[in-house]
């Protein structure tokens, strides 16, 4: 290891980089889980209200608003999970960040849907997706609420605070 990195500071600034990488991994796994999670909901919610099979998929459909009825029904969830979605409008959610025609196969798509809408359309996993975009996703997603034990409805939160940091 070169000189420099053995001083008692550059040591703790490596430990504290290290610790920022893990953090980033673990957050990243329960992203993924999460959001397979969350299209496992929103299957059953399908099957349960209009009795849509979950084998029933579509790789078809790739413009959000022209899509067939299965697909449609996961765009409202989507919409329907998200924070600041605005009323009478499908706004809210970043369309053009996801590709609706992987959202049977790659559940990465839907939580793409609630980050950031510019620099998250090629990130295809969540190990490939930077911290911000991870917690913005689980953040905007309020179906994520339950994987926290902070209220995340209140204006101080812990994804705001990782954000403004
Ligand atoms: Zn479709």
């Amino acid at each position: 290891m070169e000189e420099r990195f053995k001083t008692k500071e550059a040591q703790n600034w490596l430990k504290c980089i290290s610790a920022a990488y893990t953090t980033t991994d673990v957050i990243a796994q329960l992203a993924d889980l999460g959001f397979k999670a969350f299209y496992t909901f929103i299957r059953k919610d399908m099957l349960s209200k209009h009795g849509i099979l979950e084998t029933t998929t579509c790789s078809s459909c790739s413009d959000v608003f022209q899509q067939c009825s299965m697909c449609s029904n996961i765009r409202n969830r989507i919409w329907d999970n998200h924070r600041f979605k605005k009323e009478r409008s499908l706004k809210g959610p970043s369309w053009s960040n996801t590709d609706s025609t992987k959202w049977c196969t790659d559940s990465w798509e839907l939580a793409k849907c609630y980050m950031p809408s510019t620099g998250y359309k090629d990130k295809t996993s969540a190990a490939t997706t930077d911290f911000n975009g991870i917690i913005g996703a689980m953040y905007n997603c309020t179906w994520m609420q339950k994987y926290f034990t902070d209220d995340l409805n209140q204006d101080s939160n812990i994804c705001k605070k990782v954000f403004y940091k």
